[in-house]
């Protein structure tokens, strides 16, 4: 049966939960809204297949070094609705033009970030843009597996332990028409901290919020990062999610310690932004509107991306071009992620954006003296 001795070994993916033949297990969330398998002892029988399917923790199968190219979606505006150069779209079409299914994660009504299936265009739109929060899984790996039952085609697209967590859950017998895209990721924010800052903004801002967007490519370019949030018919803007998020100070445990934040890739194809595309590919994205890393691991993922490239700008790129930190090792954690969490759930927001954040008097002290050594080392330059 599963047991979490320490946290960081669970990555909150679904898979025990759906494996589970006597539902025993459900995700229960914790302080800051991540998920936890917690088993029902009067339902199980210790049959152990939970164990069996946590991809997580056990060593890597073997993978091949992936071919890798830049991207960018031909038609300018699909380009402008996506976060980097709108391949995933490309795909997810291919995919629903055959008759599969597309999974992906969505930003709800009430602004939960959460994983559906799509199998109409305007469905799979809903998947557009980087939503840097955990995506809640529901019930999608058994969705999952009645398509693949059925015999229909399905592209899956999530975190990379996301991916790996399904395919393990899926049998070998059924994989044949499971495709896997996943994004180079970063490690995923709380929830919680999410779910409560759309709050923090509508009282900010006296009005609620109608529309919000993690990295607003439209208003800044592809290579800010600034959140915006619409409230009636005005847009605002803001960086304090963004800025806790690069603190890495509210990251899923189990990203400080990420088996895949590595160039050899679980999936079939991964999608990232293409930082450092000005070496591989100077003149590519000189207008700002965005750039697709794209890696092909797989014969799989290969044949799905020859099928696209009519309607993708691409060129190939060397490995060695591309290999920005998360494809390397796992984002390592800030040293106040403890006191963070505790603050966070006894105090709330507010006292947190304040205590570790851009709106306290410490970032102001911070802020200031970072500009004047800036200052300070541009004088001493002339
Ligand atoms: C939490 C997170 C961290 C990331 N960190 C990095 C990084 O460090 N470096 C880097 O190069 N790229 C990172 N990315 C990937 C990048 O931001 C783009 O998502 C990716 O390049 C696809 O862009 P696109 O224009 O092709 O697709 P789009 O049309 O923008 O589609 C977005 C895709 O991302 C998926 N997605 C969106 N939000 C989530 C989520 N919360 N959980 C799971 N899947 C999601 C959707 O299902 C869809 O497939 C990250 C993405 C996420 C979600």
């Amino acid at each position: 049966m599963v047991t979490l001795t320490d946290i960081r070994s669970c990555c909150g993916c679904t898979a025990c939960q759906a494996v589970c033949p006597r539902e025993a297990i459900s995700l229960v969330p914790d302080a800051l809204g991540f998920k936890y398998p917690k088993v029902d002892m009067d339902r199980c029988t210790d049959c152990g297949l939970c164990e069996k399917v946590c991809a997580f923790v056990r060593p890597l199968p073997e993978l091949q070094l992936p071919v890798a190219k830049a991207a960018r979606n031909k038609d300018e505006q699909s380009l402008m609705r996506s976060r980097s150069g709108a391949v995933f779209p490309v795909l997810a079409e291919h995919i629903l033009t055959d008759g599969g299914a597309v999974y992906g994660a969505v930003m709800d009504e009430k602004f939960r970030v959460l994983h559906k299936r799509a199998v109409t265009l305007e469905e799979a739109d809903l998947f557009r843009g980087s939503k840097y929060t955990q995506s809640d899984m529901g019930n999608v790996y058994k969705a999952v597996l009645d398509d693949l039952k059925k015999g229909i085609t399905v592209l899956f697209s999530g975190t990379p332990c996301q991916v790996h967590g399904l395919s393990s859950y899926i049998p070998s017998i059924l994989r044949e028409k499971l495709i896997l895209a996943d994004v180079v990721c970063h490690g995923v924010p709380s929830p919680y901290v999410w779910r409560d800052y759309i709050l923090y903004q509508e009282r900010l801002r006296k009005g609620k919020v109608v529309e919000a967007n993690f990295r607003d490519k439209n208003e800044y370019g592809w290579k800010e990062h600034r959140e915006t949030y619409r409230v009636g018919d005005k847009l605002y803007t803001d960086m304090s999610y963004t800025y806790l998020f690069y603190k890495h100070i509210m990251l899923r445990p189990s990203c400080t310690i990420c088996p895949y934040a590595d160039i050899k890739r679980v999936s079939d194809i991964t999608l990232g932004d293409f930082w450092g595309w000005q070496n591989a590919v100077p003149g590519f994205n000189d207008d700002d509107k965005g750039v697709s890393l794209v890696l092909l691991n797989t014969e799989k993922g290969r044949h799905l991306f020859s099928k696209c490239e009519s309607q993708l700008f691409t060129r190939d790129v060397q490995l060695s071009d591309c290999l920005q930190p998360n494809l390397q090792h796992p984002t390592k954690p800030h040293h106040d992620t403890d006191a963070f969490t505790r603050d966070f759930t006894e105090k709330g927001l507010t006292y947190v954006m304040k205590r570790y954040g851009d709106k306290g008097w410490r970032y102001m002290v911070y802020s200031t003296y970072m500009n004047i050594k800036r200052t300070v080392k541009k004088w001493l330059k002339r």
